[in-house]
């Protein structure tokens, strides 16, 4: 049996997370190394998914759910406008196997990037 992930130690409360958003499924954190003003990392509480590919295929009513968390995280905090990227595979710099999403808001017109 594999070693559960740190995000499913997250879930279980083995690990403090600051925790902004949860449902019976999903579960919404701030990751530990903000790349943007809002910074929160969105994940399935269990980590059967590797990647969002094999979310899509295996689970899409839940991967809709971690959508619909991420549209609440920057509505919540935010002006609901948002980045939502899914590393997948190690050369795209995952470097968690348990399916994420990072929401990613604020930030960019200061660095003239809209
Ligand atoms: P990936 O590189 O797999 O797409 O994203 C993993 C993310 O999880 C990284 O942005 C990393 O900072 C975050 N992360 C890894 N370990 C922890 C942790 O223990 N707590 C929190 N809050 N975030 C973590």
């Amino acid at each position: 049996m594999t070693e559960p992930s740190v995000f499913t130690r997250i879930a279980a409360r083995e690990i403090p997370a600051e925790i902004v958003a949860e449902t019976d499924r999903v579960i919404a954190f701030r990751d530990i190394a903000p790349k943007a003003p809002l910074h929160v990392v969105v994940t399935p509480k269990t980590g059967e998914y590797a990647d969002v590919v094999a979310l899509a295929a295996g689970d899409p009513g839940l991967l809709a759910e971690v959508i619909d968390v991420a549209r609440g995280v920057a509505a919540d905090h935010g002006d609901g406008q948002f980045r939502l990227i899914f590393n997948t595979g190690a050369g795209a710099g995952q470097t968690v196997f348990h399916v994420h999403a990072h929401v990613l808001a604020g930030g960019l017109e200061e660095r003239g990037l809209v």
